[in-house]
């Protein structure tokens, strides 16, 4: 087999390539301008007030957790079916995990078993909650703060799968996951396989202020520099202070250049993305392969195609020999030694069966129609079989 068409992968152009090339004949590699610049495009692009710039979208979590206050007296709820970072931001501070189940429609948090979750417990047990945007499916975030507000909870969106994605709320109006109208703070990767690429990288996004100039001093140590009004002494131009615990966790230009001429092509990746599930839905409507369509107030970002087939085993195997490299998204998280010795925890049996049959398809702008149709026959072939 002399070909691949993996689940996911980058589109890098000449233009990406002569951004990365100017910075490195640039003043600044690192803490320079394009940093900034990315960040302004950024928050732009989600529509929030501000955007934080970091190594990657685990640091993007660990952050937030930090800013947010997360100690071992903090008790977190999120969903099993994610990657395993959305959780261990939580532990990083010492907190503790609990996860709810997924909607099996959805595949992303159920609001119904999270409410019902809440009311078994004394006011008080939980002090946050982090959503993910699963396959690029936004939560619905209104109706996820209302339950937020009633319990007294902090709103983490794990948006690692849907920048551009977004969904329309009661009043009609489009709100765009990472856009901080509901959520405390929301998080963004910048892998490879995720929408925009920089190699690493990771942004947060908010629109609070005081917690976007907590991240900023988070990010870079911990330290704050001239210029900042909370100094409380100054010796001179030289003086920084090291006020809090941080970490090194900035974004170089060079990466920053790369993710600034990425998010330029988001727009037009996004409608590549459903253009190819649009093919899929079709090309799967009427067999025994399960897909999953969006309702219809729900703009999906589609970093992810997942159906539910049976044999599925089987199905990713010979797909492999034929040089089709699906994958699975995810092993639930509450089944992994880690957190299952840290349990237990509540039935989760949606995460459970949909585990058993899920299968990540190829998606990513690049995709050929000829490599999309190859990847249809072939999973008709085997499943009508
Ligand atoms: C990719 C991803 C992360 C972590 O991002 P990294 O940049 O790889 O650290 C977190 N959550 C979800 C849902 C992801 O897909």
């Amino acid at each position: 087999m002399n070909f691949k068409i993996p689940y996911g992968r980058q589109h890098i152009t000449s233009e990406d390539i002569d951004a990365v090339t100017n910075v490195l004949h640039a003043d600044f590699l690192t803490t320079g301008p394009k940093v900034s610049e990315f960040e302004e495009k950024f928050a732009q692009y989600v529509d929030s007030k501000y955007a934080v710039a970091v190594s990657n979208g685990t640091a993007a979590l660990h952050l937030c957790a930090m800013a947010l206050n997360v100690t071992k007296d903090s008790k977190v709820i999120t969903t099993p079916i994610t990657f395993a970072a959305s959780a261990n931001c939580v532990r990083y501070c010492g907190g503790q995990i609990d996860f709810c189940d997924i909607n099996p429609d959805t595949l992303t948090i159920d609001l119904k078993k999270l409410r019902a979750k809440l009311q078994s417990e004394p006011k008080g047990t939980y002090q946050g909650v982090i959503p993910v945007d699963f396959a690029g499916y936004p939560v619905n975030l209104e109706e996820l703060k209302e339950i937020a507000d009633e319990f007294n909870l902090w709103i983490i969106e794990d948006a690692c799968h849907a920048p551009g994605g977004s969904f329309i709320d009661q009043n009609g109006k489009e709100q765009r996951c990472g856009n901080g109208n509901f959520a405390n703070l929301a998080i963004f990767s910048f892998h490879p396989v995720k929408h925009i690429a920089c190699g690493e990288g990771g942004m947060i996004t908010t629109n609070d202020k005081n917690l976007y100039d907590k991240l900023v001093q988070l990010r870079s140590h911990g330290m704050i520099y001239q210029g900042n009004e909370n100094l409380i002494e100054n010796h001179g131009r030289w003086y920084m202070e090291l006020q809090d615990l941080g970490y090194n966790y900035r974004l170089p230009d060079i990466l920053c250049a790369l993710g600034i001429s990425q998010l330029a092509k988001a727009n037009d990746g996004i409608i590549r993305r459903r253009e190819i599930a649009k093919i899929y839905d079709e090309a799967f409507e009427g067999t025994k392969i399960l897909t999953h369509r969006p309702a219809s107030n729900i703009n999906h970002a589609y970093h992810l195609y997942v159906v539910e087939i049976e044999k599925r085993k089987e199905v990713y195997d010979l797909l492999r020999e034929k040089g089709i490299f699906c994958q699975i998204h995810y092993i639930p998280l509450h089944t992994m030694p880690y957190y299952k010795k840290l349990g237990p925890y509540d039935d989760l049996i949606n995460a459970e069966k949909y585990y058993r049959n899920c299968l990540s398809l190829p998606m990513y702008p690049s995709l050929k129609d000829s490599e999309q149709q190859y990847v249809i026959e072939q999973i008709l072939n085997l499943t009508n079989k």
